[in-house]
């Protein structure tokens, strides 16, 4: 599977690599009885650029808590795990978002996702003005950037060409 790139509201690039796009996608609510799952997004900024990659996701754990409808993240044990990232790629590897799960084809956040997002760009600490936010539906995966500025989510377009302007 090829990785995913997107176009940030900077015109830079998000790329979802194929490492994280298959250990998410494993949790395609495909079956009614699976539940919604979610973890964090952790990724590096590209030396001298904006563009930012996605190499490693983390998915649910134990303390965390699945419904269908529902998704509740412990943050100790993600924590852990982004802490050891964070030191195994010399301090490159971040927190740059979460993502999650929808039983519906085409994702639309809830409200609640909306508040949550909100919470997180209010309280968690991260580099950068904007965090991500990507929702796995049954056919389509989306992918928002929160400004922590304007509160504003963007919907974010795939980038169809591989120009590295
Ligand atoms: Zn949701």
């Amino acid at each position: 599977m090829k990785s995913l790139i997107f176009r940030k509201s900077d015109e830079s690039k998000l790329e979802i690599s194929s490492h994280a796009l298959l250990r998410m996608l494993a949790f395609v609510q495909d079956d009614r009885h699976k539940p919604e799952a979610g973890g964090i997004l952790i990724g590096r900024y590209i030396r001298n650029s904006q563009d930012i990659v996605i190499d490693e996701i983390t998915v649910p754990m134990a303390g965390d808590r699945w419904q269908r409808f529902y998704f509740w993240r412990s943050r100790q044990s993600h924590q852990q795990i982004l802490d050891q990232s964070w030191l195994e790629s010399g301090g490159t590897s971040t927190y740059v978002g979460e993502w999650h799960t929808h039983p519906e084809n085409i994702p639309i956040p809830s409200d609640t996702d909306i508040k949550n997002w909100q919470a997180r760009l209010k309280k968690d600490i991260f580099s950068g003005d904007t965090l991500f936010f990507i929702i796995i539906g049954i056919k389509f995966l989306r992918v928002w950037e929160g400004n922590k500025k304007t509160f504003i989510f963007e919907l974010l377009n795939e980038s169809t060409s591989n120009d590295s302007s």
